[in-house]
């Protein structure tokens, strides 16, 4: 029997070599993995789930919520994590969406999910932490004790499905981005090669594991590479200094490396001896990027993929890994930059230019679940997956991501990319970052509204103004200028741009 994913993944893990270290000294060894994984493989047979058969979970994050996705892998069925802060409501959505046969949730959600999982003919299980004691909980723990610790794995082949994740949907529902296991065994061969990663890695873990870094970046390269992880149930400052000296390599998003370096404790000799620091999920500041090499003298390696495609360019491992740049494309992934206004490839001599990403290559997703028309929409006729992310190439080589295309402010029939102007805004003395949005006004159509982030006590927007006015067009120049305690940001350390749009869209009263 062959299972394309599990094959690929478990080839090099020594058994009795550790998996997985929990702060409390625990350990998971790749045995104890397999044979956890093959008894929930057998807890989602004798529950009646086969293959190809759609298995939501919403749980809080566990070694154990790792093994059940390796359960699905091992017996063909397709994981689909839900983010831990959607409600009931949303999660009625996705279960109803994906047909979902099983829907596996946190404990003390059992009876509010109960109705809802009858509603859409769906059994219910749980699986969650005892909060004192730490360890796992829940029906599916119980179950497992039950059976057998091994299992004959379901043969699947590269283009088999592996995973539904849901894309954020902050325009529009949510889609069902669908994940083969060549799409995520092929991503993680390419990450582990590229950035060296193997059996001496130890990597911090402290993503969330229903999201695609911490699930498929983070879990599948460090079981490709027969590596380990220091595993965390989420970001904590005392924590990460706490277990930062006992790893190797650590995966974060931008706001892992800002609150870092906020604190005392974060020196150049705590983390002397890492090999690697990765960012991506949200640009890095190109001002972080700097304050991190001179306080540590290491250079952050930002890398740059989303639900649908995993990973698709990164910062290389030996060579400059440049400030406000994601890299280069992956090997085997190809990157282009399209007309944003025809749709056609720009010519490579005129690829500097800004237009959108577009990519292709066996990272590239299948699709969106039960939506066809979507997902033509979103493919161009010759099978390269149009990102939505407004780019261009430099003259070295190197992507660098001006925006998303739906946050493309339109003003006065002028094109506006927020990320120039935050650029120009972020380069000021006293602040500390800034969001770019369009709201509607009513001569423009839209206009450039700047919401600025202080880096001390005394920002004053009417200074600022007259400070970025040298550096833009004057239709570019915002026509407000908010100054706020802080940016709205989702788990990811995304800017949530929608918020402030809906914050900000009577300011100029249409
Ligand atoms: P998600 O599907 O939640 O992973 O979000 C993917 C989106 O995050 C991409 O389409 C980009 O807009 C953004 N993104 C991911 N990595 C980076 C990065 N390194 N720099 C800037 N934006 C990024």
């Amino acid at each position: 029997m062959t299972n394309h994913l599990f094959d690929g993944l478990f080839a090099d893990g020594d058994p009795q070599a550790p998996f997985a270290v929990l702060p409390d000294g625990g350990q998971w060894t790749y045995a104890d993995a397999l044979n956890f994984s093959a008894r929930l493989a057998n807890v989602l047979n004798s529950y009646g789930i086969e293959p190809g058969d759609r298995v939501a979970v919403q749980v809080p994050k566990s070694i154990e919520a790792v093994l059940l996705y390796i359960a699905c892998v091992r017996m063909g069925a397709v994981f689909l994590p839900l983010n831990t802060a959607y409600t009931g409501s949303e999660v009625s959505y996705f279960v109803n969406d994906s047909g979902a046969n099983l829907l596996v949730c946190n404990p003390p959600d059992r009876t509010t999910y109960a109705d809802l999982a009858l509603d859409h003919d769906c059994r219910l299980e749980t699986l969650g932490i005892a909060t004192e004691a730490g360890f796992a909980v829940g029906s599916l723990v119980d179950a497992a004790e039950l059976v057998e610790p091994s299992f004959v794995n379901v043969d699947r082949r590269g283009s088999d499905l592996a995973a539904i994740l849901y894309t954020s949907g902050t325009t529009g529902r949510s889609k069902g981005a669908m994940l083969s296991h060549d799409n995520l065994l092929s991503n993680s061969k390419a990450l582990k090669q590229l950035w060296r990663f193997s059996k001496s890695d130890v990597l911090l873990h402290a993503l969330p594991i229903f999201h695609t870094h911490g699930l498929f970046v983070a879990v599948n390269v460090t079981l490709l590479s027969g590596g380990s992880m220091i595993f965390l149930s989420g970001f904590d400052l005392d924590t990460m200094i706490e277990q930062l000296p006992r790893s190797t390599s650590l995966m974060g998003v931008p706001t892992f490396y800002t609150r870092l370096l906020n604190d005392p404790r974060f020196t150049r000799q705590l983390v002397a001896h890492m090999r690697l620091f990765v960012s991506g999920s949200a640009p890095l500041l190109a001002e972080t990027h700097v304050e991190f090499e001179e306080t540590t003298g290491h250079r952050v390696l930002e890398r740059y993929g989303m639900t649908e495609t995993n990973m698709n360019t990164s910062n290389p491992y030996n060579g400059e890994r440049r400030a406000g740049t994601v890299g280069f494309p992956l090997p085997g992934v190809d990157v282009r930059i399209g007309d944003p206004d025809t749709g056609k490839p720009l010519a490579a001599t005129t690829a500097t230019e800004v237009g959108m990403i577009e990519i292709s290559g066996p990272n590239v997703f299948s699709g969106y679940w039960n939506m066809p028309e979507k997902t033509a929409a979103e493919f161009c006729d010759d099978g390269y997956f149009i990102t939505g992310d407004l780019g261009k190439i430099d003259a070295d080589g190197y992507l660098h991501i001006v925006g998303r295309s739906k946050d493309l402010i339109i003003s006065g029939g002028l094109n506006i990319y927020p990320k120039e102007v935050e650029l120009v805004i972020d380069d000021q003395v006293g602040v500390l970052e800034s969001a770019v949005v369009g709201v509607p006004h009513p001569d423009f159509g839209e206009a450039v509204v700047a919401v600025v982030v202080p880096s001390g006590n005394e920002l004053d927007s009417s200074t600022l103004a007259e400070h970025i006015k040298p550096h833009l067009a004057r239709f570019k120049q915002p026509k407000l200028i908010e100054i706020a305690a802080e940016l709205p940001r989702n788990t990811m350390g995304k800017v949530q741009k929608n918020i402030l749009r809906t914050r900000l869209k009577d300011s100029f009263s249409v």
